[in-house]
């Protein structure tokens, strides 16, 4: 953390020129109640002190409506003073859930209940009224705030009865952002006790509270700033939901601090999203920023494929310059497996630029990532521990951790772990959930702490021309290759362990097959047999199509025992709002008993 504090303070070194106040001279000096023009002197909060007031924070993408820093700071000063009015004792340590489209006034609720040090809970409008009861009784917030648009929707999660009833505070639309010029103050929290706690989809379990301390969550994005070089020059489209660690570390709190200005576009639509990356290459678009960087989840990316030929060409060529390396300075994959043939045509498309990937979870934000340079952007790969996280393969059929130059077994074969994490970035626990929370940490003697388990295997291998260190430090020796979720996609074969994600990767790479997941299934001879539930290109394979042609596509490409033995075409496969697909689920209906 010692080494975290001062990287940060040096990076932002301009002097301030607000005025600095102790905490006892402010009682002195303002009347008593009145909530001062503080802010608690935590990373995020100096961050957005320093940057240029004048500076693009936040655009609305559809009315090209735009927010500076210096509004968005006074705005989350009066956000801070209207919470602590309605909860004059102080809200440091409890939780607020908050209810907003993605907008301005999302974010501006969202530092207000950081810099009332107390813990975000954001809620997914998208989200049926039960589902969100849910999350309210588990989180048992103090406030409910919510913006006009969902007022209806927040009075609804009332009216079912509460176990406990937080106050609700509907706000009025932002519309022009603050001018305040209010003197304000950074003092410092004794404790510490703000954060945000965002809710895991459960498969079989109801969703589990992540609770993320403010301290993880700087540590999570000066570690994404130092390797992924985020700056005030980037302008960041952001398309994902925001009651989700990718949309909301990696696309909002991240770009925040590093002072760069994100764009909200949402929900996603991949027509109007190419409209918006090529608008400044058009004439009636020059008003507008170039992206320089996107950040979506794999079928985002394959969507916005798709949909390209659609588009009429004047508006395909400007969207081709807009996303070639020279003005899209980055573009990230992640959240789940990109499909080669996604990464490759996206390649193709935009004229060189690479789809960098990276994994993370809930739990951890972000943990390992491919490099800035093109070469460390390996295929299949998820790159390195990225910056200040500790991270290590445990095998449990041998337990113990598959040491550097031990990923290969006495048979040549590689050696699945599972990956363990440790470090500053990793979430406190499980909200209220002592037992989910033991059971997903493990000891180490070592005196370091002990590791968060992931539930993902991976293996890890050198790649000739990668890992190099011109990424960074942190980005060399040999790389990661996610096999997937220990639970459900390890299948295992009389013995032998294959990655549902392996064999994803070869069905997808076949023209015929437009999506597909892969599954296990019990088998009495076996212990488990591969399954596939696919979704055909109808313009390229006829009705006659089936599970002899995949199996003879399929030869010579993996091991006769990967190759799916029961496979089940459907017209689309379902999936959440981060693009995953919840296999468990999956096989229950498509399979049923079997
Ligand atoms: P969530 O907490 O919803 O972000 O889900 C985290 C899970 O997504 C991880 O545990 C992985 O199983 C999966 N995941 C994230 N990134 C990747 C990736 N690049 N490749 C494969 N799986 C991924």
């Amino acid at each position: 953390m010692f080494l975290l504090r001062t990287q940060f303070a040096a990076s932002i070194s301009r002097p301030r020129s607000y005025l600095r106040l102790c905490s006892q001279c402010q009682r002195k000096f303002f009347p008593r109640n009145r909530a001062f023009s503080t802010l608690p002197d935590i990373p995020i909060f100096k961050a957005l002190q320093s940057h240029d007031p004048a500076r693009l924070a936040i655009v609305h993408s559809k009315s090209n409506r735009s927010f500076t820093y210096g509004s968005l700071v006074a705005d989350v000063l009066q956000s801070k003073e209207r919470l602590a009015e309605k909860q004059p004792a102080g809200l440091s340590g409890q939780r607020v859930a908050f209810l907003a489209e993605n907008s301005y006034d999302y974010v501006v609720m969202l530092l207000s209940i950081l810099a009332s040090d107390a813990i975000a809970v954001p809620l997914s409008p998208a989200f049926p009224v039960p589902e969100l009861q849910y999350v309210i009784d588990h989180s048992s917030p103090s406030v409910l705030l919510s913006t006009e648009r969902f007022a209806d929707k927040a009075r609804e999660i009332y009216s079912a009865g509460l176990q406990a009833e937080p106050l609700l505070d509907v706000r009025s639309k932002i519309s022009a952002g603050s001018s305040s010029t209010n003197p304000v103050s950074l003092t410092s929290l004794h404790e510490p006790q703000g954060g945000l706690m965002l809710y895991t989809s459960g498969t079989t379990n109801r969703p589990k509270g992540v609770l993320i301390p403010q301290s993880a969550l700087t540590a999570q994005s000066l570690s994404l700033i130092e390797a992924w070089k985020y700056s005030p020059r980037d302008h960041l489209l952001h398309l994902l939901p925001l009651h989700h660690i990718h949309g909301v570390v990696n696309a909002l709190l991240t770009p925040l601090i590093a002072g760069s200005a994100i764009e909200f576009m949402f929900p996603f639509n991949p027509e109007a999203t190419w409209r918006r990356l090529a608008a400044p290459f058009l004439p009636e678009g020059s008003n507008r920023s170039v992206i320089t960087f996107l950040t979506a989840v794999p079928t985002i990316w394959s969507r916005l494929l798709g949909s390209f030929p659609d588009l009429p060409s004047d508006v395909q060529t400007a969207a081709k310059q807009a996303i070639s390396p020279a003005n899209l300075r980055l573009n990230i994959s992640g959240s789940a497996a990109l499909p080669a043939p996604t990464k490759k045509a996206w390649e193709e498309l935009s004229g060189g630029n690479v789809l960098l990937e990276r994994f993370g979870m809930t739990e951890v934000g972000m943990a390992i990532s491919c490099g800035l340079d093109f070469r460390d952007r390996v295929d299949g790969s998820v790159g390195w521990p990225l910056p200040h996280v500790e991270a290590r393969l445990w095998d449990y059929e041998k337990n113990e951790v598959i040491r550097p130059g031990e990923e290969v077994d006495e048979n040549g074969r590689e050696r699945v772990g599972e990956i363990q994490l440790r470090g500053p970035t990793i979430f406190k626990e499980y909200f209220r959930n002592e037992a989910a929370t033991e059971e997903a940490f493990v000891d180490d003697n070592d005196g370091k702490g002990r590791w968060f388990r992931t539930g993902d295997d991976a293996v890890r291998r050198p790649v000739p021309g990668s890992g190099q260190g011109s990424s960074g430090d942190w980005a060399q020796g040999p790389m990661y290759f996610i096999q997937g979720r220990r639970s459900v996609d390890i299948i295992k074969i009389g013995g032998e362990k294959v990655s549902a994600l392996e064999v994803e990767r070869e069905l997808l790479s076949l023209p015929e097959i437009i999506e597909a997941a892969v599954v296990g299934l019990p088998s009495e001879q076996w212990g488990q047999r591969v399954a596939a539930v696919v979704v055909l290109d109808r313009t390229r394979v006829g009705p006659s199509w089936g599970i002899m042609d995949l199996r003879r596509a399929l030869k010579g490409r993996l091991a006769m025992s990967k190759i799916p033995t029961k496979v089940k075409v459907l017209e689309k496969i379902p999936r959440n709002a981060m693009g995953k697909v919840n296999k468990k689920m999956l096989v229950k209906e498509v399979f049923g008993g079997s």
